[in-house]
């Protein structure tokens, strides 16, 4: 039952993979939390790589073990250079046992992993569903007024702004964003295919941007297609045989016969960049705080460590008796996000650059810094483990916990 009138530790706005995350996190914490989230059937045909830690986050949740069967595991990801410049990258590939995992970690259909985070939702007694959306939210000097577009009004000491690319919570917050268009779009479709993908996610470098084949369960695959905005809608427009071939051409057949199956989106990419995570009782999660193109599959894994992180600094200050919306406590998520999320949006924006760039000696860089990463194992291994998380979380889940990438369980915190 939704109760309108009590004040609530925290209020989550916003239903999508990061805020439920974020609202089953921080009610398991011990905060009496309200969802301000509408319940409507996921709109779109996206898959996630869920990479490192992120697995765990979700089983320790009590979600991973109702979409498992929905995911397939990542063992080897391979990037080819595609373009037909002078000078081309060589090969890399990466396999996890390399690094002692069994896999990277797991591709999952949004749908299935929503659905598996809604479910969880309705059984935490500390979580207070609306089935509505913010209209108006007002930060005060003790809680944060939230008026609903049904008009019902609530309150809470923090705000999580979980809602995504024009979030009213960063507004409300007078957080400014950074913004830039790209000039890209990612089109994604699912792909039937006979031959095994073998656990292989292969990413095909093209000069307008990248191209992956992400397994999914059984012979299927998902696939993000990356290139300049006015090919994507081409691609978009083609009829299903046709992109079933522009997409076997362009795998340059690894999987044998493909088929498209039903449903494909176009997204055009951007940058997003907020100045701050959090200011006046509002904390920004997952995409209201950081938009990212997907290379590298960092958006949503960024995300759910959004959640985990704010949901572990309010239990530790609701703990130690203070207000979980109280400036010192925002200034810890802020410390808590910031290197994570400004390395990554750099590192991914300059993987993008030198990709689209006709620069001859920027070509030559990346080229030359594949060659490296490939022949060399120590950077290999680096590169890998930095692609899963940053160094100084796996040097905390080596003390907390037991990655699922690793036993197949775990019994411990994030
Ligand atoms: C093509 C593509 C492929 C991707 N692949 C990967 C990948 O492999 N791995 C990965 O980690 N990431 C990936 N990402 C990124 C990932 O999809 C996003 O990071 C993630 O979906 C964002 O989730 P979110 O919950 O922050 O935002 P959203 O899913 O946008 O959710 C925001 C929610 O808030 C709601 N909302 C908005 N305003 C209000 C309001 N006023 N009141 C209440 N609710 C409101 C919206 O209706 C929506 O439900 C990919 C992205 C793209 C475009």
């Amino acid at each position: 039952m939704s109760d309108a009138s009590q004040v609530y530790d925290v209020a989550v706005i916003g239903g999508g993979p990061a805020g439920l995350t974020a609202a089953i996190a921080l009610a398991e914490a011990g905060a009496r939390t309200a969802l301000l989230a509408r319940r409507v059937p996921y709109a779109d045909n996206r898959t996630t790589a869920l990479l490192g830690a992120s697995v765990d986050v979700l089983d320790r949740l009590g979600v991973w073990p109702r979409c498992r069967d929905a995911a397939a595991a990542l063992r080897t990801m391979r990037l080819v250079d595609d373009t037909d410049r002078l000078i081309r990258a060589p090969e890399v590939r990466f396999s996890s046992g390399e690094i002692g995992l069994d896999q990277f970690g797991y591709n999952i259909d949004n749908r299935s992993l929503i659905a598996a985070l809604e479910q969880r939702a309705t059984e935490i007694s500390g979580l207070t569903r609306f089935d509505d959306e913010a209209g108006t939210i007002g930060p005060e000097d003790a809680t944060v007024a939230i008026r609903t577009r049904q008009g019902d009004l609530l309150s809470a000491r923090l705000v999580i702004g979980a809602d995504g690319r024009q979030s009213l919570c960063r507004e409300a917050a007078g957080i400014a964003v950074k913004r830039r268009e790209l000039g890209q779009s990612a089109l994604t479709f699912n792909i039937a295919h006979a031959r095994p993908h073998q656990n292989i996610s292969t990413e095909f470098h093209t000069t307008q941007g990248p191209c992956v084949f992400v397994p999914l369960p059984g012979n299927r695959c998902s696939v993000v297609w990356v290139s300049a905005t006015g090919e994507a809608e081409r691609l978009m427009a083609l009829s299903d045989d046709h992109l079933s071939e522009a997409a076997e051409k362009q795998s340059h057949s690894i999987l044998g016969r493909v088929q498209v199956e039903p449903g494909r989106h176009l997204f055009p990419l951007s940058i997003e960049q907020p100045r701050q995570f959090a200011k006046h009782r509002i904390a920004l999660v997952g995409e209201s705080a950081h938009v990212l193109p997907p290379i590298g599959a960092q958006g949503l894994n960024m995300g759910l460590r959004d959640a985990a992180d704010i949901a572990d600094i309010v239990a530790k200050a609701m703990s130690l008796g203070e207000d979980p919306g109280a400036p010192q406590v925002l200034a810890r998520y802020q410390s808590a996000r910031r290197a994570d999320v400004l390395s990554r949006m750099l590192a991914i924006d300059l993987a993008n650059r030198s990709l689209l760039s006709d620069f001859l000696p920027v070509q030559a860089l990346r080229a030359a810094g594949l060659h490296l990463i490939g022949a060399i194992g120590p950077l290999r291994r680096l590169v890998m483990r930095e692609g899963l998380a940053p160094s100084w979380r796996r040097a905390s889940w080596i003390l907390k916990e037991t990655p699922v990438a690793r036993s197949g369980s775990t019994t411990s915190r994030w």
